[in-house]
């Protein structure tokens, strides 16, 4: 694939040209407004407090930090996977996300979570919650699950409007597609409109800006961590449906394989991957901007 064989060639600044995003974005806009409140901001949670009544993203200062939307996977009646000892993938990944932020903010970046609790928030809504931040990332966190106990390693997904990259980014996509059928389903419907917007916008150079960070990203694990996969894979992940915010989603080890599951339950490997996890989105950035157009 080309992209893997050299990651950096079709790299291009994430700065907006105003006509067609303006355009996408406006799309996304009336998507968007459009939707119904979802549960959780019907109960008050702490992520429907970060919406504002209009739907609308609150304006962004000038010289204002990077904000990174960290999204800690499952929630709530969604465990996500769980291991042989009992272990939750849903909790894992929140102390994960939570290092990550900690990281983030030493580094003067702007982070925040799309769940601060252990609530279910649909997937389409955390792409509308990144959106509504205009973050200008968005990494979700997952520790997922095999039927084989012998699956190990971590992996770096961004989003393919292609068919998966590989037989197990198909599989993990499916299970991670699944998590609002423990809603009831009730989520489907709108879920699947506003896929099918964005899918529409989703802009190649956002995908391939996703790569670039995924391959960051995975720099720093390969040190730390066993990879399952030595490169970034790709698959038609809902939760990375965003037209032009660079989203990747890490599955940080297999809750299901025992080792993993032991580890995953340390302080020290949640802070080491997640430390990992934050430098390889610092280094995104310095490699963007090193990147940029310099003014004359
Ligand atoms: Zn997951």
């Amino acid at each position: 694939m080309k992209n893997r064989m050299n990651p950096f060639r079709h790299f291009k600044p994430l700065a907006v040209s105003p006509t067609r995003r303006q355009l996408l974005l406006s799309g996304l806009a009336l998507a968007l407004v459009g939707a119904k409140p979802h549960a959780s901001q019907a109960a008050g949670s702490p992520a429907a407090l970060r919406h504002n009544a209009h739907g609308k993203p609150a304006a962004k200062a000038p010289g204002s930090k990077r904000l990174v939307m960290i999204d800690p996977g499952h929630g709530g009646i969604d465990s996500g996977a769980v291991g042989h000892e009992g272990s939750q993938e849903k909790h894992v990944v929140l102390e994960i996300a939570n290092h990550v932020r900690r990281f983030l903010q030493h580094r003067q970046f702007d982070a925040r979570l799309t769940r601060e609790e252990d609530e279910f928030i649909p997937l389409y809504q955390r792409v509308e919650i990144a959106h509504q931040h205009q973050a200008d990332l968005f990494i979700s966190i997952h520790a997922d699950g095999f039927t084989s106990p012998s699956a190990s390693g971590a992996s770096v997904f961004a989003l393919s409007n292609r068919g998966a990259s590989s037989a197990m980014a198909r599989y993990l996509s499916k299970r991670e597609n699944a998590a609002d059928e423990v809603a009831g389903g009730k989520y489907r419907q709108q879920d699947n409109y506003l896929q099918q917007v964005l899918f529409d916008l989703v802009q190649t150079d956002t995908i391939n800006n996703s790569l670039t960070l995924g391959r960051h990203v995975l720099g720093q694990i390969r040190p730390v961590h066993h990879l399952h996969s030595p490169s970034t894979e790709q698959a038609a992940f809902a939760v990375l449906k965003s037209p032009s915010i660079p989203s990747i989603l890490v599955e940080t080890s297999f809750i299901t394989n025992p080792e993993e599951e032991r580890l995953l339950g340390t302080h020290a490997f949640r802070e080491k991957i997640a430390r990992a996890i934050a430098d390889g989105i610092v280094n995104f950035f310095e490699y963007y901007d090193a990147h940029q157009p310099k003014p004359r």
